[in-house]
């Protein structure tokens, strides 16, 4: 039996505890589907992982499409709700940045969301997944005139204004593209709002954006000209939120300089951007979609009563909250090695588990200290316990895959390992670090598996060298 004295512990951060069972599945951390079958094996959307790595090899990315399209709905529906509650209504954007291909695309529109893009690739992703133009929002702190031109000429539902610059480049483009584009101004409410802290400032120190004193420029710039419609103000305050603090505090100062705007005009939209938490560990507590929607919108009409001013329709931007849990990737173990580490109290003990991917599939561990879960996928362990750090495959001692966990200690060479709630910022974000050929995405629903994007090869890597092929 493990108890609290086992030297394992010694090494574990307070909030891993040692589990019952280091083969359990919590609720919160795996995709709505995953289970074990007779044998022990990992199950998500009806497929056996060991199957799967048959067919697709390893590291592959799964998604559970069933949850992505459930938390998509669930999502809308609960914001719709929240904001029916008040006479009002609310639009939801997806945004692509998380992980987009053209499947996932569809999926968020016929959840009747809409998208959100933030560059060229992801823009022409969404259109030819077939999202309707007037369905797309438009972001970034430095749109090139050229996606600017394409967005207009498309005619992209919204685009995100950012700076003075890109007002002046807007209006140009859409006056000798003889349109209106309609455009929301972005604002550094000088909230900035973290799982569960939310830190409040009066100038927020990042590149997003107007601070709310010049916002009021910008939209009276932007009322100026003929080829720009000022439809909103938007504000994105951080992500991984668990509470509704930080939304509180940074609506009632973007409403504050919404409700000055309305002597200039109408201003039928406010979008309070995206940031939902969800569960990485069991440690992560985020509220369920539906708490966290009526917390906010049912703020935001409060204090439009107080202001005495209509409560506008009201747009959200989730990405990770939509895709992040649903995704599982599996990898298998190459090496274990004991490691021993000196503590205040003596020595103990970490094994290191050695697996075929790491930061270049997923960076967050070492981009930002992210935590992870992780499970053994091929089999059910029978060891005790034990505290590991899974470890990726490249030439850095930062390439962690999961920081701390404990998995069965018989962890071995060839064992599947799979990391949970992988869907968002891991393919997002993955690169060809080391020359490592990034993993398919699979998608996984009712006992069937699609590959939604294509691992590469090395044939790809090696394509993209123009000294090969060329004579020395
Ligand atoms: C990243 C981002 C989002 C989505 O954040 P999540 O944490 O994935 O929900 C929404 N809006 C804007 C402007 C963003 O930059």
């Amino acid at each position: 039996m493990v108890t609290a004295h086992d030297p394992a512990q010694a090494l574990a951060p307070d909030w891993l505890a040692v589990p019952d069972d280091a083969n359990d599945l919590a609720d919160l951390v795996w995709p709505a589907s995953a289970r074990r079958d007779d044998d022990g094996v990992l199950v998500v959307g009806g497929m056996r992982a060991t199957d799967l790595v048959e067919r697709f090899g390893t590291p592959v990315l799964l998604l559970d499409e069933q949850d992505v399209r459930d938390r998509a709905e669930r999502t809308e529906r609960a914001f719709r709700a929240a904001t029916a509650r008040h006479g009002g209504e609310a639009r939801v954007y997806y945004a692509g940045k998380a992980f987009l291909t053209s499947d996932v695309v569809r999926w968020m529109l016929a959840a009747g969301l809409n998208v959100d893009v933030c560059s060229r690739g992801e823009l022409e992703t969404a259109l030819a997944a077939g999202a309707p133009a007037d369905r797309i929002g438009f972001h970034g702190n430095n749109k090139s005139a050229t996606e600017l031109e394409r967005a207009i000429a498309a005619g992209v539902g919204t685009i995100i204004v950012d700076s003075e610059i890109e007002i002046e480049r807007i209006g140009a483009i859409a006056e000798r593209l003889g349109a209106r584009q309609r455009v929301l101004v972005r604002v550094r409410s000088g909230v900035h709002a973290d799982t569960h802290e939310f830190l409040a400032t009066a100038h927020e120190d990042q590149k997003f954006g107007f601070s709310l004193d010049e916002a009021e420029r910008a939209v009276a710039r932007i009322r100026q000209l003929a080829s720009i419609e000022f439809v909103g103000l938007h504000c994105h305050i951080g992500s991984q939120i668990f509470g509704v603090d930080g939304f509180r505090e940074s609506a009632s100062r973007v409403l504050a300089l919404h409700e000055r705007l309305l002597a200039g005009g109408d201003i039928p939209l406010l979008n309070l951007g995206g940031g939902f938490g969800i569960a990485y560990t069991r440690a992560d507590d985020p509220a369920p979609i539906e708490e966290l929607a009526d917390g906010i919108v049912d703020a935001v009409a409060e204090q439009c009563a107080a202001r005495g001013i209509a409560v506008p329709t009201l747009a959200f931007e989730p990405g990770r909250s939509i895709v992040g849990p649903a995704g599982v990737t599996l990898y298998e173990v190459g090496t274990t090695k004991p490691v021993a580490v000196e503590t205040p109290t003596g020595s103990a003990e970490r094994l290191y588990v050695s697996v075929d991917g790491g930061m270049s599939d997923n960076v967050r561990p070492a981009l930002y200290g992210a935590q992870y879960s992780a499970r053994l996928a091929s089999r059910r362990g029978d060891g005790a316990p034990a505290l590991v750090r899974v470890v990726g495959m490249h030439c850095e001692s930062g390439d962690v895959v999961v920081d701390h966990e404990f998995l069965p200690g018989d962890v071995a060479p060839g064992d599947l390992v799979a990391v949970a709630s992988t869907g968002a910022y891991s393919a997002a974000m993955s690169s060809n670090y080391n020359h490592v050929p990034r993993p398919p995405v699979v998608a996984v629903r009712d006992g069937e598996a699609r590959v939604i994007l294509r691992g590469e090869t090395i044939d790809d890597l090696l394509a993209r060298d123009t000294g090969l092929g060329r004579d020395a």
